[in-house]
């Protein structure tokens, strides 16, 4: 069943990394960049206030 763990999540049934990885990688890029602002103050302020902004 090894297979089954490169088939994309999304349902394409593509093979994960042709598919969705570059978003995925994205996503955690991200993901990796708000935790890093998140714990300097200045920029936590500065993201907070963009989100509000969003919504
Ligand atoms: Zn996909």
């Amino acid at each position: 069943m090894d297979n089954d763990d490169t088939l994309c999540p999304c349902g394409s049934g593509k093979d994960f990394e042709q598919c969705c990885k570059k978003e995925y990688d994205a996503l955690n890029m991200a993901r990796a960049k708000l935790k890093a602002a998140m714990k300097d103050p200045i920029r936590a302020q500065e993201l907070k206030k963009l989100l509000k902004e969003h919504k």
